[in-house]
């Protein structure tokens, strides 16, 4: 078995120990003779595994109690139109664009009301966080909308926006669980589980309990009210039982590792490892403002696309996979999740060091 480093922005890599526990687990969940993927959704044995995932995810986080956690589908993709539809009462909203993905929920939020776009980062393909102290929010915005980490430019808000009191929701796809965070500065917190916690096909919602109320936008369908689901437990119809069973696993692990402190410790040591390097390199170089650069994805590229396709070419083959950027930007990305060890980007910036030798 050769198990490569796995840099790839999402799915993404998982711990070792959890594919293990799983595999172990395939065939037989501890002695009910059957794999978590045939068991019913109705039955004791996962009413645990959902009800211990909820309590490990709001351990970790400290979730306060006037908080719901909801296990839905549709990725994140499906929550760029649920957040209006259900959100969306007097149909006003902010939004701050800071890359693909919340333009993609700025774009689809028009369809139900008025959402501006007030700051954006376009200007300079999205590679700073624009400064959001004292934004024009609208008085009678329902909410203001950011997409936290930019999974596709690899820059992330190192100071929430100043809301002046209105509703913060956040996209935190690719840096849930990466380091604590205050959830009671949040209204709505959401990431698809494909980016830092488990396989695609789940997207975990934490959403203030006030907000979850059946006055939402007309014709929205039963599946898409955060109500239906807050309700029966995330269990009003089948849900993606076997991701949330290995998100669940995926929680205890960091539990293990110490939690979301430990974790954002191993992360800056990380991160650090790739940035030290790509800021004295002559070949190399980040495309990310210092001030803004995400801990989990890290985009960079030699300026020449025949030189980064040679050393995307050479790294694959050398065991270093995905490491091409998105197709938008070009270049590279070292996505850099949890699951990532740090050999993985210690091999990876000595390989670096090696193409720069040879490619001077
Ligand atoms: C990947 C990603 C998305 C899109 O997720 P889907 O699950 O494919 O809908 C949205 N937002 C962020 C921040 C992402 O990283």
């Amino acid at each position: 078995m050769a198990r490569v480093y796995n840099f790839s922005a999402g799915p993404a890599v998982l711990p070792e120990e959890v594919l293990k526990e799983a595999a172990a687990e395939m065939l037989d969940y501890q002695g009910s003779g059957q794999s978590v993927m045939e068991m019913s959704h109705r039955s004791k044995v996962f009413d645990k595994i959902i009800k211990d995932a909820e309590q490990d995810l709001r351990d970790l986080l400290n979730i306060p109690d006037n908080y719901k956690v909801l296990f839905l589908q549709g990725g994140a993709h499906l929550q760029f139109a649920m957040i209006p539809m259900n959100l969306m009462k007097n149909k006003v909203a902010d939004y701050i664009v800071t890359g693909q993905w919340a333009k993609r929920a700025f774009k689809e939020a028009q369809k139900f009301g008025d959402a501006k776009c007030i700051a954006s980062s376009e200007d300079k393909t999205f590679s700073y966080i624009p400064d959001c102290s004292d934004l024009p929010i609208d008085e009678n915005a329902d909410y203001v909308y950011i997409c936290e980490n930019n999974t596709i430019y690899g820059t992330k808000f190192k100071t929430l926006p100043n809301t002046k009191g209105k509703d913060l929701v956040a996209d935190v796809s690719s840096c849930f669980l990466s380091e604590p965070m205050d959830v009671s500065k949040y209204a709505v917190i959401y990431g698809g589980a494909q980016k830092n916690i488990g396989p695609a096909g789940v997207v975990i919602v934490i959403i203030r309990e006030d907000l979850i109320t059946e006055d939402v936008l007309p014709g929205t369908p039963t599946m898409l009210q955060y109500k239906t689901h807050a309700d029966n437990d995330s269990l009003y119809n089948t849900p993606p039982c076997y991701g949330i069973y290995i998100c669940g696993k995926v929680f205890k692990w960091l539990k293990k590792q110490g939690g979301l402190e430990a974790m954002k410790a191993y992360n800056e040591k990380k991160a650090a490892i790739l940035y030290d390097f790509l800021d004295q390199s002559k070949l190399f170089k980040g495309t990310v403002e210092k001030n803004s650069r995400s801990l989990m994805n890290v985009p960079f590229v030699t300026g020449d696309a025949d030189m980064d396709a040679k050393f995307i070419k050479e790294a694959t083959e050398a065991g270093f996979v995905n490491l091409k950027g998105h197709r938008s930007v070009g270049g590279m990305r070292a996505s850099i999740y949890n699951a990532m060890p740090i050999e993985g980007v210690e091999k990876l910036v000595a390989f670096m060091k090696k193409f720069e030798e040879e490619n001077a």
